[in-house]
């Protein structure tokens, strides 16, 4: 079987799986790869070390390679370093392995992202409003990929449990079904992420794919695989409607030729005429939040991905939480995005985003492209050698 599995229109989207992933071949995987890499987008900051506010954290990693980088200071855009003053010590030059905690000097962003706010998201537990003990992280150093995390009691099944299935287990509420389908979207794309790069030996440090772990944990559950292109829909619907202000925001991080391409770039994303005739529209929105009910249920959907939001500081591997956290900052953000009304948000505000928020956005639109990609490469071969079925439909 060489062609793809999966046909027909994704459900509860626009766009067919052949037209996903070849606009995500030709376009948004090439261009997304390169833009992550600028230094806008590869300093992250997240609050590393927090307290589970539902367990005792774990630890359950099993490689060293569990903890995460912090940034160099070679690799820091010089405006941080020269607004930072002592914030990088020869300390942060090594992996922060076991180190309790790391502060960031608050007018680094100031000085260094002039033209980003403070603002709340009412979608997620962590923002950049809540400064404790944040620090950043270089992401291009701390790549996602197999860590040996098996998770505590089943971390997942407390994120599903807790926050979606217990909203609506019958799926008759769209709303609803549309969390869960999110959630398990991230899901598998972690489980990609890990089936791409798996430790093989440990001995010899070997990493490599791992096609049977992708058919077992992903591709024999075509939901799985379907909710995987509905999450990079839906993220990509956001980011294109955010279009405006995503094409007019402040990439500057004082490197004048790398920054102006991270500008070119997100132009070039948000308005590539290739992807508005292909796929118009990922997602519509427009139909969700309405009735009389909507109000409440969107409160009451924001409180739940609050929650799973919170859950994230109970992951008990580093870098799977610094992923966790970026993920679900994403996917706030572009909850957030979505539905503010006519670029306002529910308090009558215009739409404004962190910068945070914009980073987060954008490597998880990164990392769903890149398991879309994974998947419509892989997935025959995996099918082939794993399934029972041999070929397909
Ligand atoms: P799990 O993946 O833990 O799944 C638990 C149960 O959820 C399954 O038994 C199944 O019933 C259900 N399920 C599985 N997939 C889906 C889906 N897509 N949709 C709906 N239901 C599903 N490990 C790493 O090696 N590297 C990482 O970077 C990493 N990051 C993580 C980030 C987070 C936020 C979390 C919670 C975990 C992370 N992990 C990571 C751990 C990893 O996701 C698995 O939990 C772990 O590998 C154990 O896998 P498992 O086979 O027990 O099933």
């Amino acid at each position: 079987q060489d062609g793809p599995k999966y046909h027909g229109i994704v459900e509860d989207c626009c766009c067919d799986y052949q037209t996903v992933d070849r606009i995500n071949e030709e376009l948004l995987n090439p261009l997304l790869q390169q833009i992550v890499k600028y230094p806008f987008f590869r300093y992250f900051k997240v609050k590393l070390w927090c307290d589970c506010p539902f367990w005792p954290d774990d630890g359950m990693c099993r490689l060293r390679d569990c903890s995460v980088c912090e940034c160099p200071e070679n690799e820091f855009p010089e405006t941080f370093r020269k607004a930072s003053g002592s914030v990088l010590s020869s300390d942060d030059l090594v992996c922060q392995e076991g180190k309790p905690e790391a502060t960031v000097d608050r007018t680094i962003d100031d000085k260094a992202f002039k033209g980003w706010m403070e603002v709340d998201n009412p979608w997620t537990n962590d923002d950049e409003t809540d400064n404790a003990e944040m620090t950043y992280v270089n992401l291009q150093l701390n790549p996602e990929r197999y860590t040996g995390y098996s998770g505590p009691s089943a971390l997942w099944d407390v994120v599903y449990l807790e926050n979606c299935q217990k909203l609506d287990p019958s799926g008759e509420c769209q709303e609803r079904r549309i969390l869960y389908k999110l959630i398990s979207g991230l899901h598998s794309s972690i489980s990609v992420h890990i089936a791409a790069e798996y430790l093989l030996d440990e001995k010899t440090n070997t990493w490599g794919q791992n096609l049977s772990l992708l058919y077992d944990r992903v591709l024999k559950y075509p939901d799985r695989v379907g909710n995987l292109y509905f999450t990079f829909l839906f993220v990509l619907r956001s980011v294109t409607k955010a279009a405006d202000y995503l094409g007019q925001a402040d990439y500057d991080t004082d490197n004048p030729v790398e920054d102006l391409n991270t500008q070119l770039l997100m132009k070039k994303l948000l308005y590539d005429h290739k992807l508005q005739t292909a796929c118009p529209k990922p997602f519509d929105e427009a139909k969700l939040w309405k009735g009389q009910s909507g109000p409440e249920l969107m409160k009451q959907t924001q409180r739940q991905f609050r929650n799973i939001s919170a859950v994230m500081d109970c992951v008990g591997c580093e870098k799977c939480r610094l992923w966790g956290k970026l993920q679900i900052l994403g996917l706030g953000t572009a909850l957030k995005i979505l539905f503010s009304e006519n670029g306002q948000d529910q308090s009558g505000q215009r739409l404004q985003l962190q910068r945070n928020e914009v980073i987060a956005l954008v490597n998880l639109l990164n990392r769903l492209s890149e398991s879309v990609k994974f998947v419509h490469e892989m997935g025959p071969s995996a099918e082939r050698m794993f399934g029972k079925i041999i070929g397909g439909p």
